[in-house]
């Protein structure tokens, strides 16, 4: 891992002070950072992403100190309980939406009484994090719409001009989002696959998977004013580049075509592609979520008429890559 020197992340944490917006690497994804108390410089995320008001920003604290001044955890509430049932999961990639406090701006929770938290575990993220005495909110460093960037390169050339100070911190380890689990629903339900698993999340909760994942998919076709995962539009996590799911391609004559491969499978010949990537030896899901977007950006600046990938059972991260495939490959004229 690359870590940037104290002096870096102290220049950071004044340029966050002084209202302006901060690429910090995260162990998802890296990540587009304002003061969260600072309404003007949370208008400059959205501003920079192109990002509709309506689409709800995670912020992101230290450690349980500042949970306080973000949200309203009632003691002794299903809500209590069930935060103490997850606290192994922070700092960690589990973004947790909660009642809000007075405090937060309803800029970051675009008009919602709820506000989505989380306490990142990456060194970096913590450093700048410790460093600042607010809470920052900070959704993916990409263009609304486009692919999450993984390393502080992808920030640079998507959204370099914005940001006064980018931090490098290497390649995100897990290379998907952050898992999003609504404690205001009762019983609890996951509204985002990411980076921890519901099967993990459903036993520490002591409850069924199918309970904690009711509905999870569906925002996928869901209308963009009445679903409950804000910003979980159908079209997202979108190269330029159309891409295809493996199993709905029909390869035609003279078209070139980029193949996102999960394993190395020497039995089963496809058809032509003009690349291919293949994502891990053994089809290892951390392997394949970590490096799905990096490739998906790679194979984009190819000038491919299309880029096809592999599907996976959706089990374990598999239910997280598969849904940022099916966004990825959703057309953007339905
Ligand atoms: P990003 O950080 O770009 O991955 O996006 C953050 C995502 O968090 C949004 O797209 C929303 O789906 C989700 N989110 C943030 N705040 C809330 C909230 N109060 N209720 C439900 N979902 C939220
Ligand atoms: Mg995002």
């Amino acid at each position: 891992m690359i870590d940037p020197s104290d002096r870096q992340i102290e220049a950071a944490s004044a340029e966050l002070r002084a209202g302006n917006l901060v690429a910090m690497p995260t162990e998802t994804v890296y990540g587009l950072a304002a003061n969260a108390w600072d309404e003007t410089a949370v208008s400059k995320i959205f501003e920079a992403k192109g990002r509709p008001a309506t689409n709800p920003l995670i912020v992101h604290i230290y450690d349980w100190t500042f949970l306080d001044q973000c949200a309203e955890v009632p003691l002794a509430t299903e809500i209590d309980q069930a935060m103490k049932q997850l606290d192994a999961f922070w700092p960690g990639p589990l973004t947790l939406i909660l009642p809000k406090s007075q405090r937060i701006s309803s800029l970051v929770t675009a008009g919602r009484e709820t506000v989505a938290v989380r306490v990142p575990r990456h060194p970096v993220a913590r450093k700048l994090l410790k460093s600042c005495n607010f809470p920052v909110a900070a959704p993916s460093a990409n263009r609304s719409t486009a692919v999450s960037p993984t390393t502080a390169q992808h920030v640079d050339d998507e959204l370099g001009e914005q940001v006064a100070v980018i931090l490098d911190g290497g390649p995100s380890e897990l290379g998907l989002e952050s898992t999003i689990l609504d404690l205001t629903e009762s019983p609890p339900r996951i509204l985002r696959h990411g980076g921890v698993t519901a099967e993990s999340l459903a036993k520490a909760l002591h409850l069924s998977v199918d309970v904690l994942t009711r509905g999870t998919d569906k925002e996928v076709e869901t209308a963009p004013s009445g679903h409950r995962a804000p910003g979980q539009m159908k079209v997202h996590y979108s190269p330029r580049t159309p891409v295809r799911l493996k199993s709905d391609w029909i390869p035609v004559a003279d078209e070139r075509a980029g193949w996102i491969r999960f394993h190395v499978d020497t039995s089963a010949e496809g058809p032509e592609a003009s690349i291919v990537r293949i994502l891990s030896n053994h089809g290892d899901l951390k392997e394949i979520a970590r490096r799905l977007f990096a490739t998906l950006r790679e194979l984009d600046q190819l000038d491919l008429d299309l880029i096809v990938i592999d599907t996976c059972e959706e089990e374990g991260m598999g239910r997280a890559i598969m849904d940022r495939i099916r966004r990825a490959s959703a057309r953007r004229d339905v």
